[in-house]
Order: C-alpha cells, then sequence, then structure tokens
C-alpha cells in the first residue's frame, strides 16, 4: 500500500475476507499471477480512488448527493469553528473543515451516505534521528492509557469490535491511527480508545522495553545467562530490513533528500534503535502529539457532532494552542549536479544468481506536493513513460531484455513534501550500469523530440476517469491514505479531491500548447540537476557484517553496566514479563454486545440462469455505470505439466497482442476500453468433503457501461485469437516474470510458509504450493533452464486452446437492473463468438489425497523466522468447521499473541482455518524458530491450563473477530463472488455465519479435545528462515533441508 510506512499491526492481519477466509493462498496466487512485469505498482496518491484499484472488497455505499449544509461556514459547534464548506460532486461528498478555537487542532469531515465510516487521528511527525523515535512512539501510546490503562488496548480492542479497518502507520514525516467500522456503537467506542491513547498514553518504562528495545537475560529468571537485545519494533525493523526492495526504497529516500527528516530512518534503523531513551520517547511525544500539531479526519453517515463535542469536552477544553512551525518541513534544497550513491545488500538465495543480483535506480526532486494539479500532470507523465508496452522506459529500458525487469521503487511518488519519480531495474549487470544512465538521456531526449502519442495520453485518462467511478467499500480509508501527505503539509485536500477539475485543466493546456507535456519532461527531466542514480549490488558479508555490528553494539551495551544496571536490568526482565503474564484488565475497555451484532449485513441476490447453454450468475447492483465481467475456465481437461505452467499462461497471456494486434495496439486498445484483462490462477476444495478440488483461470474486466460492447469484443479477441509467435517478447516476459516471483518473500514470509506448510497434509495443497508459493520459484528456475522458448511457446499455446473454451466456461455479470438488457445482448453475442470443443469436459474434479507429517525447512539469508504448522481438521461445511473458525481467533489473541508476539519478540502471530479445511498456525518476523514450534504444540495444554479463561465474554470476541472477516463490506464489483469461485451460496453463508455466532463454550472445549488433545494424523511443521543446525535435536523430528 504505502511504501515506507511501518504499520503497528503485521499485514497479515489486515487482509481482509478472501471469499470464504483463507486469504493466505488467495493472495499468494495473486502475488504469483499479477502482471507485475507490464504494469508498475501504482504509487501516485493524488487521485482519491487509485489506491482501491487493487483492493479486492468493496461494497456499494449508496451515494445520494446531498442537498442541505449541515454546518455552516463561520458558526461554532462545540469550540470547533467551520471554517470551510464545500460540496464534491464527482464523489457525493460534502466537505466541512473545521478548526478548534482553543488548540488550533483541524478537523475535516466528509459527509458521505457511506455506511463504511472511518475516523483518524494523525500527527506531523518529524525525526531527526534514526533510532525509529516516531514509530516506536505509534507502538507504545497503544499499550495503556488514562482512561485505559489496560495492558495494549489496541491489540485486545481487535477482538471487541467489529471494525473493518484498524491499524496505527508511522511514515517518513506523519503518524496515523485510522480504524473504519460500520457499527455506531463500535465507532464511538473505538473512538474513545484513540482519542485517549494519543493524548494521553501512559508511555510506562515497560510499554517502552516491549515495544522499543531491551537488553534481557536470555534466560530471564537466571542472571547468569548471556544477555540479548529485544523489543517488537527492534525485531519488526529487523525483519522489514531483510527484504531488499526495502532497503533499497528505504536509501533511496535517504539519499535523495538528505538536509532534513526525510535523510533519517523514521521506522528505525535496528542498529540505531538501542539508543533511543524512555525519556526521549515521552518529550517527543509531548511535542508533536500537541493538539495544536493533530489533524483528525472522519468520514461517513455517522452524527459529526458526538464526535465534535467529546473532543472538545475530553481532550481539547484544557490545552492551550501553539505555533506547529516546529514540525513543518521544508523544501529540500535543490543540488546543481547530480549524485551517484552505491549500497550493499544481502545476497537472496532465491533470486537472481550472484553477479546479476544488482539493482539500479535513477531518481528526479519534482514538484513541492502542494501544487495538487502539478502533482496530477506528473502522475500521467510516470504512466506514460513507465506503465505498459506502449511507455517510453518500457521500449527503451525493459524491451532489451538485459534485467529482471522494473524493480519495486519505479513510480512517481508524492508521498512526501517534494514528490519524486524514479525508474529502476532489478536483476541486471553490473556492466549495464552505464548503460541504464545512457539509455535514460536517450529515451527522454527522444520523448523531448517527439512526444507522446495522443491515444496514449487518452488510455491513461480513460483509467482515471473508470477508477474515479469505480466503487470501493474502504473509500473513505483510500482518501484518508491519499490525503495525508498533503494535508501533513497544509496543503488543499479538498481541491485534490476535485479530479474532474484537475483533467479539465490538463486538457486545457494540451490544446494550448502542442508541446505542453514535451516541455514538462525537459523542465523535470532533461534539466533536472537534482538526480541521483542509486545502486545496489550483493555482498557475501553483509548478514556477517550486520551480525558483527549487532554484537558490537550489544557488547558496548554490556560494558556501560555497573552493578546497579545489571541488577536493573535482570529486574527488569522478570517485572516485563510478570506484566506480560498478569491477566488484563478487560472490564475497563468497552465491548459491542451480541445484539449489536446479530443482524447479518443484506446481500443483494444473485441470478443464476444459463445463458446460451453457459452457467452465468447475474447480480443487480448500483455499480455506478460500470460493468463487470468475470469469467472461469475450468482446468479439468489439462495434464499435470500443463497445470503447471498456469501461473505463467495466466501472467503472460494478456501481454503478448492477438493475430490482428501487436502487443503495444492491444494494450492501447484494452485500456481505452477497460480496466485491464486480468488473468489469475484458481483453486478450490470442495467445501462439502475436502475430497477433491478444481483448478481453473479465472479472468476479470470491467468497463464504463458505454463501452461494455467493446468490453465484449476485446475479450473475444484475446481469448480467440491470441498469440505466442514472438518469442523474443515472450522470453523476456518469462524472464520478468521469474525476477519478480521472488520479490517479496522476506515480507510475507507467514503466508508462503503457510501455504508451504498446508503442502505436507494434502496433496492439492503441495500443487497450490507449487504453484504460487516458494516452491514455484525453484520450479519455474529450472524449467526456464531446461526448456526452450519456443517449446514454452508451444505448450502455453495448447493450454489456451484448451482452457478458452466456451464449454469449460462459467460467467458472472454484476451490472444495474437498467443496463441488463443490453449488457446481456454484447454477452451472448460474445459467446457466439466462442470456439466449442465437444471432447472438452466441464466436470473434472481432481482428488486429494492427505499425506504423512513430515517436516521442512526453506534456509534464507535473512535475520528472522516464520514458523507454521498445519493439520487437517474438516471441510467448510462441517459443523466444526466454524467452531474452529471462532477457536483460531481465541487461541492468537489470548494465547499466540501474548506469548509469541509480547513475551517472544516476534511482530505478529496466530492461527487460522481455511475453506480447504486445514487448521494452520504461523509467527511473523520471528527472532525464534523451534520455541515457537513449540509454543504451538502447547496450544492443547495452555487450553487446559487456562480452562477458566474459556470464558462467555472470551468466547464472544473471537466471535467478534471472525465477524469482521464474514461481515466485511464487498464491492458492487464483487458481490456473489464466493459462489462463483468456490460455490458458498448466499443460504449457506448465513446458516455459517449463525452457526458461528451460536457457538457455546462447552462447543468450543469439545472441539479442543476433538481436534487438539492427540497429534493429528496429518500434520506438517515448516520453516523460512537461517539456517538452524540444532533443529533436528530442539524438535526431535525429521526435516527436510532446502537451501
Ligand atoms: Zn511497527
Amino acid at each position: 500500500m504505502l511504501t515506507r510506512v511501518w504499520q503497528t499491526r503485521p499485514v497479515t492481519h489486515i487482509i481482509k475476507r478472501a471469499a470464504v477466509g483463507n486469504a493466505g493462498y488467495k493472495s499468494n496466487i495473486n502475488m504469483c499471477t499479477r502482471n507485475i512485469g507490464s504494469i508498475v505498482r501504482r504509487k501516485i496518491q493524488a487521485i482519491p480512488t487509485l489506491i482501491s484499484r487493487r483492493s479486492k472488497v468493496m461494497t456499494a455505499p449508496h451515494i445520494i448527493q446531498q442537498h442541505e449544509n449541515k454546518f455552516n461556514e463561520g458558526k461554532l459547534y462545540h469550540g470547533f469553528e467551520c471554517v470551510r464548506v464545500e460540496s464534491v460532486p464527482e464523489f457525493g461528498i460534502m466537505s466541512y473543515t473545521f478548526r478548534h478555537l482553543g488548540s488550533g487542532t483541524e478537523l475535516w469531515y466528509l459527509d458521505r451516505k457511506d455506511s463504511n465510516n472511518v475516523f483518524s487521528i494523525n500527527f506531523r511527525t518529524t525525526p531527526f534521528d534514526s533510532t525509529g523515535l516516531p514509530h516506536i512512539l505509534e507502538h507504545s501510546v497503544l499499550c495503556g492509557s488514562e482512561k485505559y490503562p489496560v495492558r495494549d488496548p489496541f491489540f485486545k480492542m481487535l477482538n471487541r469490535s467489529v471494525a473493518t479497518f484498524m491499524n496505527a502507520m508511522t511514515g517518513p514525516d506523519y503518524t496515523m491511527y485510522p480504524f473504519s467500522t460500520m457499527n455506531e456503537i463500535d465507532f464511538r467506542n473505538l473512538q474513545k480508545i484513540y482519542l485517549d491513547a494519543v493524548f494521553r498514553p501512559n508511555l510506562e518504562y515497560l510499554d517502552f522495553l516491549q515495544e522499543g528495545w531491551r537488553l534481557e537475560h536470555s534466560k530471564i529468571h537466571d542472571k547468569s545467562s548471556e544477555y540479548v537485545l529485544k523489543g517488537v519494533v527492534y525485531n519488526e525493523m529487523k525483519g522489514a530490513f531483510s527484504e531488499n526492495s526495502s532497503v533499497f526504497s528505504q536509501n533511496l529516500l535517504n539519499n535523495l533528500l538528505p538536509d532534513h527528516t526525510y535523510g533519517f530512518v523514521s521506522g528505525g534503523n535496528p542498529l540505531e534503535i538501542p539508543k533511543l531513551t524512555h525519556k526521549n520517547l515521552v518529550d517527543f511525544h509531548s511535542k508533536y502529539y500537541h493538539p495544536s500539531n493533530a489533524r483528525i479526519y472522519t468520514y461517513g453517515n455517522f452524527d459529526l457532532q458526538k464526535t465534535l463535542e467529546y473532543v472538545n469536552n475530553e481532550y481539547l477544553s484544557q490545552p492551550k494552542g501553539i505555533d506547529n512551525a516546529y514540525s513543518r518541513i521544508p523544501s529540500q534544497p535543490r543540488w546543481n549536479k547530480p549524485r551517484n550513491v552505491h549500497i550493499s545488500s544481502r545476497f537472496d538465495n532465491m533470486g537472481a544468481p550472484f553477479e546479476k543480483q544488482n539493482q539500479i535506480a535513477i531518481a528526479l526532486l519534482m514538484s513541492d506536493v502542494m501544487d495538487t494539479q502539478e502533482t496530477f500532470v506528473l502522475h500521467i507523465l510516470s504512466e506514460l513513460l513507465v506503465r505498459g508496452p506502449n511507455s517510453s522506459f518500457y521500449k527503451s529500458l525493459i524491451e532489451p531484455n538485459f534485467s529482471g525487469g522494473y524493480n519495486q521503487a519505479t513510480g512517481f511518488d508524492p508521498q512526501i513534501k517534494d514528490t519524486f519519480f524514479c525508474v529502476g531495474l532489478q536483476d541486471l549487470y553490473v556492466e549495464d550500469f552505464a548503460r541504464v544512465q545512457e539509455l535514460f538521456d536517450k529515451t527522454i531526449n527522444q520523448v523531448i523530440d517527439e512526444g507522446f502519442e495522443p491515444s496514449h495520453v487518452e488510455s491513461v485518462l480513460h483509467n482515471i476517469e473508470l477508477l474515479l467511478k469505480h466503487q470501493s467499500p474502504q473509500f473513505g480509508m483510500g482518501l484518508l491514505f491519499n490525503s495525508t501527505p498533503l494535508w501533513n503539509h497544509d496543503g488543499d485536500v479538498v481541491s485534490s479531491l476535485r479530479v474532474s477539475n484537475m483533467i479539465t485543466n490538463f486538457r486545457h493546456n494540451l490544446t494550448k500548447d502542442a508541446k505542453y507535456l514535451q516541455r514538462k519532461v525537459e523542465q523535470y527531466f532533461a534539466t533536472n540537476t537534482h538526480r541521483l542514480t542509486l545502486t545496489m549490488s550483493p555482498d557475501d558479508h553483509y548478514e556477517d557484517n550486520f551480525k558483527t555490528a549487532e554484537l558490537d553494539l550489544l557488547k558496548q551495551k554490556i560494558m556501560a553496566l555497573d552493578e546497579t544496571k545489571r541488577k536493573e536490568v535482570f529486574e527488569n526482565g522478570i517485572k516485563l514479563e510478570e506484566a506480560q503474564k498478569a491477566p488484563p484488565k478487560l472490564e475497563l475497555l468497552p465491548c459491542l454486545n451480541l445484539t449489536d451484532v446479530q443482524e447479518m449485513p443484506k446481500m443483494p441476490s444473485i441470478d443464476i440462469l444459463r445463458i446460451s447453454n453457459v452457467p452465468t450468475q447475474v447480480c443487480h447492483v448500483h455499480t455506478n455505470d460500470i460493468s463487470y465481467l468475470k469469467l472461469h475456465f475450468n482446468g479439468a481437461n489439462l495434464n499435470p505439466d500443463e497445470v503447471m505452467l498456469l501461473p505463467l499462461f495466466c501472467n503472460v497471456i494478456n501481454d503478448m497482442g492477438t493475430s490482428n494486434y501487436d502487443f503495444r495496439e492491444f494494450d492501447k486498445l484494452v485500456l481505452s476500453k477497460t480496466a485491464g484483462i486480468d488473468f489469475k490462477l484458481h483453486f478450490a476444495e470442495n467445501i462439502y468433503n475436502s475430497k477433491s478440488y478444481l483448478l481453473g483461470v479465472y479472468m476479470t474486466t470491467h468497463a464504463l457501461d458505454k463501452n461494455a460492447a467493446d468490453m465484449f469484443s476485446l475479450c473475444n479477441e484475446l481469448l480467440t485469437k491470441f498469440t505466442l509467435n514472438d518469442t523474443e517478447r515472450l522470453s523476456m516476459l518469462i524472464d520478468n516474470y521469474v525476477s519478480n516471483i521472488s520479490v517479496g518473500i522476506a515480507s510475507s514470509g507467514h503466508l508462503y510458509a503457510m501455504q508451504s506448510c498446508s503442502g505436507l497434509v494434502t496433496n492439492a495443497a503441495k500443487l497450490k504450493s507449487q504453484l504460487a508459493g516458494v516452491e514455484h520459484i525453484e520450479f519455474m528456475k529450472n524449467y526456464v533452464k531446461q526448456n526452450k522458448t519456443a517449446e514454452i511457446s508451444e505448450k502455453l499455446k495448447t493450454l489456451g486452446q484448451k482452457l478458452f473454451l466456451k464449454n469449460v466456461m462459467r460467467c458472472a455479470l454484476n451490472t444495474s437492473e437498467e443496463f441488463y438488457p443490453s449488457l446481456v445482448k454484447h454477452y451472448e453475442q460474445f459467446l457466439s463468438n466462442m470456439p466449442i470443443n465437444p471432447d472438452a469436459k466441464m466436470r473434472g474434479e481432481r482428488d486429494i489425497s492427505l499425506l504423512e507429517p513430515s517436516q521442512q525447512h526453506f534456509v534464507m539469508n535473512i535475520p528472522v523466522n516464520y514458523c507454521a504448522k498445519a493439520f487437517y481438521a474438516v471441510p467448510y461445511t462441517h459443523r466444526d468447521h466454524p467452531t474452529l473458525r471462532v477457536l483460531a481467533k481465541l487461541i492468537s489473541a489470548k494465547y499466540l499473541l501474548p506469548v509469541v508476539r509480547e513475551q517472544n519478540g516476534a511482530y505478529g502471530a496466530g492461527a487460522k482455518i481455511g475453506s480447504d479445511g486445514i487448521f494452520s498456525f504461523f509467527s511473523y518476523r520471528d527472532p525464534n524458530s523451534t520455541k515457537t514450534l513449540e509454543a504451538f504444540n502447547n496450544t492443547y495444554q495452555w487450553l487446559q491450563d487456562h480452562n477458566a479463561e474459556l470464558t462467555e465474554q472470551a468466547l464472544f470476541e473471537a466471535k467478534l473477530g471472525v465477524l469482521q472477516q464474514l461481515d466485511a463490506p464487498i464491492a458492487p464489483g464483487n458481490v456473489g463472488i464466493d459462489y462463483f469461485l468456490y460455490g458458498v451460496s448466499q443460504e449457506m453463508f448465513a446458516k455459517y455465519r449463525a452457526r458461528m455466532l451460536s457457538t457455546t463454550v462447552d462447543e468450543l472445549k469439545a472441539v479442543v479435545e476433538r481436534y487438539f488433545k492427540n497429534e493429528p494424523a496429518h500434520f506438517g511443521n515448516c520453516l523460512l528462515g537461517p539456517e538452524n543446525k540444532d533443529l533436528e535435536t530442539e524438535t526431535n523430528l525429521k526435516w527436510k533441508i532446502i537451501v
């Protein structure tokens, strides 16, 4: 989502509801098939809805134009003066800006008929060292406050709420505390907790030790045991920088804007974090969390008066306003000549060969973020320069195929005071560094000479128009994330929402001056001397150097200890352990009641039809003039070799053009009429018995209603006339694909560990891991080595011919009732053009078999571990499934988080059960491995020892945790997707939900006995992390080591 933003909760917890809840494998499959090679990750945040583009979970807020002003300019409401009222018609928003008279706190309210309400408190936090001060403060304020002196109320509230989003984040120059919920009681509860946390945190010394860093005996009760460095953020950052792309983008920021706050690591450099003191933290809080330096954001349809009244009475009536100029950030002074910086990185043993594992980026400082029109223009320029096969840098840097494609830093970044553009390549030889610099200059000069093709510009504008219409259920949250960087510098956030105005201005400038864009390129790219070339190469000693530095630091810390300090360290270790083990005073925290959540969110019904003999489901929803099309192609007719090629097939098939259009023309056509045509591998276990699974390819696209006919004919064109003949291009796409699949493992290691672990339990999960997990990387590398591109091309061609058939296809259409008759006509036309192969079978589930217990360890060159244990439990429709799901939540909240995170220092941990019937445990960025696996194994014992804690309240909290997933809002384009992909009907879902809510303590205990008492018959353990020679002796198990 946001780059260089550190969050309190690991991403693992915010992945919402992937269909029936098995977020793990779905997001991994997406990871492998999404088209990273040609579509650069979008970084522009200036356009409000862009962020939602990749979001899968969306709702249908019924937007009605506001007619009356609820507040008037110049009037006072509970101490807040309303200073600006404006409507933003393109989003159906009334915007009200308030300023608190006493404290100067700004409050921005976006009134919109959307039930997914958002609240956030933001502060401008500007660190002047890399100790991670703002980040550790962000963690610490959530550890208890004046009204809620409860250890970790934030994590405790996760299970006392039905929030649709809850987290806290530290950016390079801001810290924010956002949440969203559709339930008003919940909204008020969370608002109270968040406000008290930020304005009146306890910031106790022990919290600092837990969240920041501490020196501790490795055996807490043994004074003679060695000292170790610990801390949640300390480990989090060690984990974060084990991903080379994070190291690269952090260094890019620090070196491109070195002169002020951006020269530091706001999240914390692990080797600097231990310089931070508790006093630094308390002082920073009183300065930067002053109400005069705060901005409050609220969005949705709940009553604002209540918010104003509460905030004013409780938090703003006392403090006197101060001038917050101290936190303002000046522009970076411009350089008069370019700079070069070289850094080293760890060698990623899953990535490219050592000598090719280099990266380069050229970054240029651009406009002031306050100039929103300029930001908009630069976003368009960036799209024209880097995105897709028609873009200039794609042609000059990617197509010659001397690298593994764009790196993660590529794109336009408007998230800080001075915006910047960056284009970078991954996996190239050092010898090619100079070539990249030459090609960069040559490309820019060529663009200045020749300009851009008007049809290319139009396709970019069309995509923005489509994004404005596309409804997201996290719309309010998206606006907050997009507006925060601008708002943080006192920018005009209301004007930045007027995207239509910006488009009009842009068009006007284009008409007035045919060379408008070329002049901009000249200004920002050709004559811009604030240019950084950053290069990065792997260093064999990187990890050892870090370890030595860490050890030196530890030694220094130990040397500085006198007798009293030693005693203190020992006692603090014990005190902290006691505090962590003491039962939290949960009764002090608000909680919802069962009656608040009993009612199921209403869902539009789905019509199941057969149109031209093709199973078709239709859902009438308010789609805001967009038609959504999903197709599913059954892979029953593919042989095992072909199945293995599906992820690659999905990745390249929409990037090769057709027999009528070359890939450039086709890409332009697709983007000028649709949002793109995407393919994903799809996998669905039988929800009744988990004994078989279906495999196929899932295609999605959407278009404005007026372009629906074109959308269908473009699908016809691609599905019936795809081509794979251009082996040179195919070879480039394959190389980029192979480079990209190894990126991101260290940051989503828990998903990979769980997936691979499930693969030790069933053959279906094993295949899934081979298609989308760690195993896929090795498979692809070997496959490419052993097969010529021409052969791969032939195989992919056969695969396409076996898949894209009318008689193995199903379809889902989401559209408005009014447009449906027209849409269905286009649809029938589309079907009539699809080929049939009478030999192809529609049925064809593949059998699932259970495997014998085993263990595997993927040895990775990283300083943290990702542990997983999985076992086969029951299928989705089994009556125990919802109970196990509640139990997984309970174990996560009551056992794994306190032990594995708080006591043992991992960044995250949890348990879950998937729709495939597999129950999994995981840890995230974990300093331990065998200790955590032992914790997983001790679950039954813990449940026995804490029998008294299995109360009605604990059970209810766990149910709320499950409800957050079940009731998460869904986008209009995605209503009915659970049925389409997994066969979960609305009735079935209602039954599941009711069953989950009615679970009793006795049933829970019975399930514990049934599934946890004895070692399960089919289970596996999996570890991703550094070499561990004692693994077998410590676990007493046989491990397969994969290096
Ligand atoms: Zn964090």
